[in-house]
């Protein structure tokens, strides 16, 4: 049949795998195609995940530190909120970065095709023009012809069947829409997405239940950390339900009413202005009419791949959220990489871009609630599960100069080490975990210890500037190294 666009390199969505596979692409001389079916570039991450709840949470944190000031000696009266404003701020910081994305394309000369793309076959994607800022289709068909394709198409979140269809029961891209402040709001799912998004709403006034089926909030994280979030922010929660399903929903004039029933077999029930479903997410693999191309994909919508990003067709890759977990916007930033160099590699003929590999050892994970959730790498509970022996280093940060100073001590930083016999007492650093405010700013310095093999000597020897709180990391070596310096 006719194609409309050719390209050397397709990339199919334009998320942050998306975006960044196609920008590499250029970078390399590769005449290369977009498609997407949003307004924008930046997929979940910048439209609605990463960054507009960074957004929020931002406002969320200024406005708890300012209301403990009064002990300080510092008194200001009672917020007053623009939800209007508030939500207009949050456009502006993500029509910044998206506007930013588009320009940055256009400099590369790559090109955005607009619409739903789905295969014909193993060359050739058709496109179904959208409109407006969502997914409107138009009519409209277009027929990209590709040499490569790269497949970048995300996530989106699970919907709970039983649900009712209702304006008051909401994803978290329902949620970041921010249409209103509820006064009793259900987080259906302890995890990181629907944890931070419980911050901003109870900050704004909203008081908080969560419901959870397995025994503890933000699953995969050590439950040291998490008991210090969750001490500090008990107060923001009626109800914390855990090892609890929730099995039924009805909209009612009174709220929504949810019926829940512990593994015990208890049934209890509630009525909340917002019930936000956070259950987890699921990948789009399954919806890009992937078998046309032969590309296989798994009963849950995830497609398989190799350590240079490649399917079971060789010249068509996949990166980021619909390849596997962690969906996280860095791993899949990495992954991106890797399939675009791979791919220069092979069409302008260069063994060494060819030969490319994703073979990070590790991936951090934050939770950007107040305090911030961070760890990388192995963590307690699985080195106890795994039967791996390490050495603890745990520098609390009562003992910090800076986090004194701030006003926040409640925090902690531990590094992990290897203490098997082969290690002879200088086992290198197989994970950490931060507790406390700005962790998540903190954790890259633990994954590149981990990367480059750093032991507790070489962390601990590392001259961090005082007083930081970046300095409790090399503190936590010491500890561990068993030369603690009681440096306040
Ligand atoms: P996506 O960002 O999902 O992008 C896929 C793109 O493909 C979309 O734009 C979609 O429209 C397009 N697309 C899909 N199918 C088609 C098709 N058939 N035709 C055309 N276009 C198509 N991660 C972090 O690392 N840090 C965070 O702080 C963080 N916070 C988050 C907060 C929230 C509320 C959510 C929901 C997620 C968050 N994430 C975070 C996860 C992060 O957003 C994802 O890991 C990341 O966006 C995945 O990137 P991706 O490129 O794989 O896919």
């Amino acid at each position: 049949g006719p194609v409309d666009v050719e390209c050397e390199v397709l990339v199919l969505g334009a998320g942050p795998g998306g975006y960044s596979a196609a920008f590499r692409a250029a970078d390399l001389g590769l005449k290369t195609v977009i498609v997407e079916r949003y307004a924008t570039l930046g997929g979940v991450c910048l439209n609605v995940g990463c960054i507009p709840s960074k957004a929020l949470l931002h406002v969320a944190a200024v406005m708890d530190e300012v209301s403990h000031l009064g002990d300080l000696g510092v008194e200001f009266g009672a917020p007053t909120i623009s939800i209007d404003k508030l939500r207009g701020h949050k456009e502006k910081v993500i029509g910044k970065l998206t506007g930013g994305l588009a320009a940055m394309a256009k400099m590369r000369k790559v090109t955005t095709v607009r619409g739903l793309g789905t295969f014909l076959d193993p060359y050739h994607l058709q496109v179904q023009e959208t409109s407006g800022t969502g997914q409107d289709q138009t009519g409209t068909t277009k027929v990209v012809k590709f040499q490569r394709c790269i497949i970048a198409a995300g996530s989106q979140a699970v919907r709970l069947p039983f649900f009712p269809k209702d304006e008051r029961i909401v994803d978290s891209t329902g949620a970041l829409a921010l249409k209103a402040v509820p006064k009793k709001m259900l987080i259906v799912g302890g995890g990181i997405i629907g944890l931070e998004m419980g911050t901003v709403y109870s900050t704004l006034g909203a008081r908080l239940d969560v419901v959870e089926m397995m025994d503890g909030l933000m699953q995969g994280a050590d439950r040291d950390l998490v008991k210090v979030w969750q001490k500090m922010n008990a107060p923001r929660f009626d109800n914390i339900m855990l090892k609890t399903k929730t099995v039924g929903a009805e909209a009612t004039p009174e709220g929504i009413k949810v019926q829940f029933e512990g593994l015990d077999g208890t049934k209890s029930e509630g009525v909340y202005d917002l019930v936000l479903q956070a259950v987890g997410r699921t990948p789009n693999g399954g919806k890009i009419g992937a078998d046309k191309a032969g590309v296989a994909v798994t009963d849950r919508g995830f497609i398989p791949v190799d350590v240079q990003m490649r399917t079971n067709v060789p010249h068509i890759f996949a990166i980021g959220d619909l390849v596997g977990q962690p969906m996280l916007a860095h791993k899949a930033v990495h992954e991106a990489h890797v399939a675009a160099e791979v791919i220069a590699g092979e069409l302008k003929g260069n063994a060494e871009l060819a030969k490319a590999q994703f073979d990070a050892r590790v991936i951090p994970s934050v939770a950007y609630t107040d305090p911030e959730v961070a760890w990388v790498g192995l963590t307690e509970d699985q080195a106890k599960a795994q039967g791996i022996k390490v050495k603890k280093g745990l520098f609390p940060w009562t003992a910090s100069g800076r986090a004194i100073a701030n006003g926040r001590d409640e925090g902690f930083t531990k590094l992990l080490f290897d203490d098997s016999p082969e290690a002879h007492g200088h086992g290198k650093i197989l994970g950490g975990g931060i507790v406390g405010t700005h962790a998540g700013d903190m954790i890259g310095e633990i994954a590149l210890a981990i990367e480059m093999g750093a032991d507790a000597v070489d962390i601990g020897k590392t001259i961090h500037p005082h007083p930081t709180l970046g300095e409790s990391i090399g503190m936590a070596a010491e500890v561990a190294h068993g030369s603690c310096t009681d440096l306040p």
